[in-house]
């Protein structure tokens, strides 16, 4: 159960991103806080954070996107949701301030990006249809082990669910990427995790993953103690994330791209690219921009060129 309070957001809406992913596009999240309840999202440290299962719907932000839309004379290209909640909880009324923002957004010609570890139901993908090719999204999906899951996302979307959700996307004619994001070592980048993983993915049409390592900041190490494949995250070192990001602890940069390696050739089997975040990664030279707010636009406009290549454990 989550408790829903509300307030009015003041200021503009529609501002550049300092997040260096995302290259200056505006983001929006509906919520302070977000009811998926993640152990490892480290937003539960931002100011505004209301507390463990409770959230702050920004309730008018449709109506100040549209104000600011109506006003502006450049319009933005694209929007980003969400980089410091979800846009999909599982709250009817978050979902209707998602719905009428991206309707909003999609009616003035504005792209949506989106990444999400949630469910997006029926009315959103008649949405996505109706402004084909103007949708970007990325699911966040590590396992389609739910022991594991509900360990790591105790209210987000069930494995099965979010599989639901990438059919949907792909079938709508948004560009649908997965996203393999936070792995943990030894528990879900092993082969045996990886394997139905990637073949459900292949199963529906998915031809690219991004991918990215857990990463714990100070104070989350003692969070996740209980996983018996963190024992040794206390001797992960401390690694300096791109400008922005900051920083957390993760396995080294040895073990990461032996790692990847691994996940891209059992990926290669299945047909599927793999995009390592650059973002988290920037000791990783083969790491590129993973698309985690779609192509750029130059990409998104020329259909025939190789698309996408985020942020975010995810956020
Ligand atoms: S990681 Fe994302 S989906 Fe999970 S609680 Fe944080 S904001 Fe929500």
């Amino acid at each position: 159960v989550v408790v829903v309070q509300r307030r009015q957001r003041k200021g503009p809406v529609l501002t550049p991103s300092s997040l260096p992913c995302l290259e200056k596009m505006p983001t929006i999240n509906v919520t302070e806080g977000c009811a998926h309840g993640c152990v490892y999202c480290y937003t539960q440290g931002y100011s505004g954070y209301p507390g463990v299962g409770r959230v702050t719907l920004l309730e008018n932000i449709p109506e100040l996107v549209e104000a600011e839309l109506r006003r502006k004379r450049r319009k933005p290209g694209r929007v980003y949701f969400s980089p410091s909640s979800d846009a999909f909880q599982p709250v009817p009324e978050v979902l209707d301030v998602t719905f009428r923002t991206m309707g909003i957004l999609l009616e003035h010609g504005v792209e949506v990006a989106l990444l999400t570890k949630g469910y997006v139901p029926e009315r959103f993908l008649r949405l996505f249809a109706d402004a084909r090719a103007r949708v970007f999204a990325q699911v966040g999906i590590t396992t389609l082990d739910e022991d594991i899951r509900k360990t790591m996302e105790p209210n987000a979307a069930s494995a099965t669910q979010r599989l639901e959700t990438i059919s949907g996307l792909v079938r709508s004619g948004a560009f649908v990427r997965a996203r393999l994001d936070p792995l943990v070592p030894s528990l879900t980048d092993t082969a045996e995790n990886l394997g139905p993983l990637l073949d459900e993915l292949q199963r529906r049409g998915v031809r690219s993953i991004a991918a990215s390592y857990l990463f714990l900041r100070p104070g989350f190490g003692q969070r996740l103690a209980h996983l018996p494949s963190l024992a040794n995250a206390t001797v992960w070192t401390w690694h300096r994330l791109a400008d922005g990001v900051g920083g957390g602890k993760m396995i080294d940069a040895d073990h990461r791209r032996e790692r990847f390696a691994r996940l891209a050739s059992l990926a290669a089997e299945h047909g599927i690219d793999v995009h390592i975040c650059a973002c988290k990664n920037p000791d990783l030279p083969d790491a590129t921009n993973c698309g985690i707010a779609g192509p750029s636009t130059e990409q998104a406009a020329r259909p025939d060129a190789p698309l996408f290549g985020h942020l975010g454990q995810a956020k």
